[in-house]
């Protein structure tokens, strides 16, 4: 690994531990599970979302606004105003939030509005944005490309991290490979080498790699499995009606049901699942 500064570890037990809010971190020996949908699609679905999900060991909700999306003519996200119902979601359930920044201009109102910042994997090697993004003092959730090597996902980081933010989080989301039954292959090999080598808190998106449901729950545990530091998950009231990546949503109680059956893998591997009644009490009034 050539020229990686600040991303590598300098010692086995040199770990990063990443705060995201005052109650939520990553990297040590509390799992991180993050549960949401693709894409906000309307208050209504987010505050479905938060209410379900506030009463499962899930500890951060996800949600994009700006939609990086294949077809310009396919859905590109609400942007403000989906930032505003992520706003209002986490001041109602105490849960921070994770969202897309696709571009520089969007950097201020998101930082303003949620508590992570996710650079997709189509942007991993935006060099100009991860390097303002090394200019900020929220954490940011790093997917890799699609097709990017190890070595590239380390240096992209080193972007961020040699710009002033050391509060990155890598995400594992599958590769492109030849075979189309899964959308994208997870790379668990990467996840345990990534472990190894860097000391940043390191999650696997088992949603994009799979691209069928079905598929997603065995891949999250088997993550957490190999010593992934959380696990970020799609899910909506209803998967079938998702307005982005509708196939591989998990239902609620689907990504209810996944959460609390991470907590006897992450028991085997050391780890422990905060539980709600470990912070500091929802502020929940959707119902
Ligand atoms: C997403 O998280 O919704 C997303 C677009 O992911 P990725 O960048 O990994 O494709
Ligand atoms: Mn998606």
């Amino acid at each position: 690994m050539q020229k990686a500064k600040l991303t590598l570890k300098t010692s086995p037990d040199h770990q990063t531990i990443v705060q995201i809010s005052e109650q939520v971190s990553v990297g040590g020996s509390d799992l991180l599970i993050v549960g949401g949908p693709c894409a906000v699609e309307s208050q209504a679905q987010m505050e479905a979302v938060a209410s379900r999900l506030v009463m499962a060991p899930v500890q951060a909700i996800r949600g994009g606004v700006y939609k990086p999306r294949t077809s310009p003519y396919d859905f590109q996200g609400l942007g403000l105003e989906g930032l505003k119902i992520l706003a209002a979601v986490r001041e109602r359930s105490g849960l921070p939030v994770i969202t897309e920044v696709m571009a520089i201009s969007q950097i201020e109102a998101i930082a303003t509005y949620a508590d992570v910042l996710q650079v997709g994997s189509r942007n991993m090697q935006n060099f100009d944005l991860l390097k303002a993004l090394g200019e900020i003092n929220k954490p940011v959730l790093l997917k890799r490309g699609l097709a990017a090597t190890i070595e590239e996902f380390v240096m992209a980081a080193e972007y961020i991290l040699s710009h002033g933010n050391p509060n990155v989080i890598l995400c594992e989301r599958g590769i492109r490979s030849f075979d189309t039954y899964t959308r994208n292959v997870l790379d668990l090999g990467a996840v345990v080498a990534l472990k190894q080598i860097t000391h940043l808190p390191v999650i696997v998106d088992p949603s994009h790699a799979a691209g069928k449901r079905e598929l997603v729950a065995d891949l999250a545990r088997a993550a957490v499995a190999c010593g992934a530091d959380g696990v970020i998950v799609e899910c909506h009231p209803e998967p079938e009606k998702s307005v982005s990546d509708a196939r591989q949503a998990l239902s609620l109680d689907e990504m209810a049901n996944l959460a609390e059956s991470l907590s006897a893998i992450a028991a085997a591997v050391g780890r422990t699942i905060p539980s709600r009644a470990g912070t500091s009490s929802p502020r929940l009034s959707f119902v």
